[in-house]
């Protein structure tokens, strides 16, 4: 514990408190074979897992209790919510797969991040009829130049050779069943698929699987996707060349290259570039992680491509700086705001795909850069945003004179995706976050196969600019922001956990370590305290729970914070998070969120 002012500490417990009983309650009438009770929290020992959805928490438990490890229950858990979450993730997306190997200590990564076509101009993003950019909204969303080659796949196929012990074939089979016998549909399936009505009406396809009876379907209903069911089963049957190649990888080409809108639709959707021979060609890549170490933890996580381990990481370091022995929650809080807005002006200066621009990664992970970084920040006053990058190229840990200020990086990520936490007995631990991009990635429907495309290309920046680590290239992976994380105290599992939420994904993580390590909170509080989003921008979206208790403490050191559902945050709620900690005699806390999203499902295989 760094600081222990009685009063505060009590205030944000009470506060965290109040979120927790507002869980939603496992419904009574749920079938034993089609679970649905929300249970964002449990402890006991033999293995754990949580995910946004009971479905597919379910899945992954039944993995464990057979015998399987944590890499076979989350790729069991993943192509679960490919029927369950289809909007959010699935085989036509993409995601970052952290495994920490009990037997080795070693933590390693796969990143399956979808990539543009070899084919995609920089331009791209320029309509050819008028020569001007397409807007973000509706033409870059809804489209095929948006849509990168998949990685799931691949990345499912990785993670059971590399880590797991299961066949595809089995790791599949739960998602097959559900698919098949359907799953009850609740509120936040039927909202997601009312938001999307109007592109999903534009692709018969996708109306056809989504808007059956010309509707979403109805809360309550059992939902059924025989073709998903049947795709998965040719790659049960054939491996995963059953979708990188032959007549399922046809069409998805053709899809893309003439996006088969319905008869009338004004919707305009531009056409894209994914090629057989990007299918063909597709791979994974296995990376190292990146660490820091914070306050005796090792914090690992997700190297770029994706910008979460970076941000994440140098974030942690420039906190660091500061000994919060003492400190208010109000004062380590804009310690947090400053440290994310700093990590995030070097995000968007430094950090894209790796192998087509130079990121200075061991600098922006570096103690001595943070510590000159950490300069910027003043204990009495929030610095103007947006806060400039700093010189990776030239740094002494000193403080250099006071920068000028930057600019906000333009961000068009979306908040949808999910993301998932497994434990095994042996002590293997996933944290795994997938996506395809938008909640409905491209709104197409691969015709006959029951799962959408992605549109993760918008994650690259619209306008082209040379000089930007994120500029549109053939063959690049756009940056993310997933940020699968595992934390380890003295080379044991202390904490994993991620959380979905396009650029606030960082976010999310980062404050929920605060919360548990700075603030020590419980890791059920952690995950339930309110939070804000600090990413260099002049105003903070902030959740009007942080408003309520905080904002005007940090009114007064000079932020602004807004309530989250602004211009950069299109959700009122921030994130929706899983994790798992891990205690001493192999208990388990498994996490989901108790409100946001609906609420989560966490499960242990023996409860305490
Ligand atoms: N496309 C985002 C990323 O890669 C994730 C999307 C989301 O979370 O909404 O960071």
């Amino acid at each position: 514990m760094r600081f222990t002012p009685a009063l505060t500490i009590t205030a944000t417990s009470a506060l965290v408190a109040s979120l927790l009983v507002t869980a939603a309650p496992a419904p009574a009438d749920a079938p034993a074979d089609r679970p649905t009770g929300k249970t964002p929290t449990a402890v006991g020992t033999g293995g754990a897992v949580s995910t946004v959805d009971p479905e597919a928490s379910a899945a992954a438990l039944k993995v464990l209790k057979k015998g399987g490890n944590a890499a076979d229950a989350a790729v069991a858990a993943a192509a679960t919510l490919g029927v369950t979450e289809p909007y959010s993730a699935g085989l036509g997306g993409g995601g970052y797969f952290v495994f920490y190997d009990a037997e080795t200590g070693k933590v390693s990564t796969i990143d399956g991040r979808e990539t543009a076509p070899k084919k995609m101009p920089n331009d791209a993003f320029i309509d050819p009829a008028t020569g001007k950019p397409y807007n973000f909204t509706p033409e870059l969303v809804t489209s095929g130049v948006s849509v990168g080659t998949p990685g799931t796949p691949a990345t499912w196929e990785r993670a059971l050779k590399k880590f797991g012990t299961l066949s595809m074939a089995d790791a599949l089979k739960p998602a097959i069943k559900v698919a098949t016998r359907g799953f009850k549909v609740d509120e936040t399936f039927r909202e997601q698929t009312l938001d999307n009505e109007e592109r999903f009406r534009a692709f018969p396809a996708t109306k056809k699987l989504f808007l059956p009876k010309g509707d979403a379907p109805e809360v309550g209903s059992i939902f059924t996707n025989p073709e998903l069911a049947a795709t998965y089963a040719d790659i049960a049957e054939r491996g995963t060349k059953a979708f990188y190649r032959g007549d399922l990888a046809k069409l998805m080409v053709d899809v893309v290259r003439k996006p088969r809108t319905s008869k009338g639709t004004d919707l305009p959707v531009p056409k894209g570039y994914l090629s057989r021979s990007d299918l063909k060609d597709y791979q994974v890549l296995g990376q190292a992680p990146t660490k820091v170490s914070y306050r005796g933890y090792d914090v690992y996580g997700m190297a770029p491509s994706s910008s979460g381990g970076s941000t994440v990481g140098e974030a942690l370091n420039i906190l660091e700086r500061t000994d919060f022995t003492g400190k208010t929650p109000e004062q380590v809080l804009h310690t947090y705001l400053e440290a994310g807005a700093l990590a995030f002006a070097d995000r968007a200066k430094y950090v894209g795909d790796p192998r087509y621009v130079d990121v200075p990664l061991p600098t922006l992970l570096s103690d001595k850069y943070a510590a000159e970084r950490a300069c910027a920040i003043d204990p009495a006053k929030a610095a103007v945003k947006p806060v400039a990058a700093g010189d990776a190229a030239a740094y002494d840990g000193l403080c250099p004179a006071p920068p000028a200020s930057g600019t906000t990086d333009t961000d068009t990520e979306n908040i949808s995706t999910t993301n998932l936490t497994v434990a095994d007995k042996w002590g293997n631990v996933v944290e795994y976050t997938l996506t395809i991009e938008q909640t409905g990635g491209s709104g197409m429907v691969v015709p006959g196969h029951g799962f959408l495309l992605n549109n993760e290309l918008t994650d690259f920046s619209t306008v082209y600019d040379a000089a930007d680590p994120n500029r549109i290239q053939p063959g690049k992976r756009p940056r993310s922001s997933m940020s699968p994380t595992i934390v380890l105290k003295d080379g044991n599992p202390f904490l994993a956990l991620g959380s979905p939420g396009g650029s606030t994904i960082i976010t999310t993580v980062l404050q929920m370590l605060v919360n548990r390590i700075d603030l020590d909170m419980s890791v059920e509080q952690a995950i339930a305290a309110p939070r804000s989003s600090p990413r260099n921008t002049a105003s903070v979206s902030s959740e009007p729970e942080f408003i309520t208790a905080y904002g005007a403490a940090l009114t007064a050191l000079g932020h602004t914070l807004v309530p989250a559902g602004d211009a950069f945050t299109s959700a009122a709620q921030i994130g929706a998070a899983t994790a798992i900690e891990f205690g001493p005699g192999g208990q388990l806390t498994a996490v989901s969120e108790p409100v946001r999203r609906g609420g989560g499902s966490a499960r242990v295989v023996d409860p305490k």
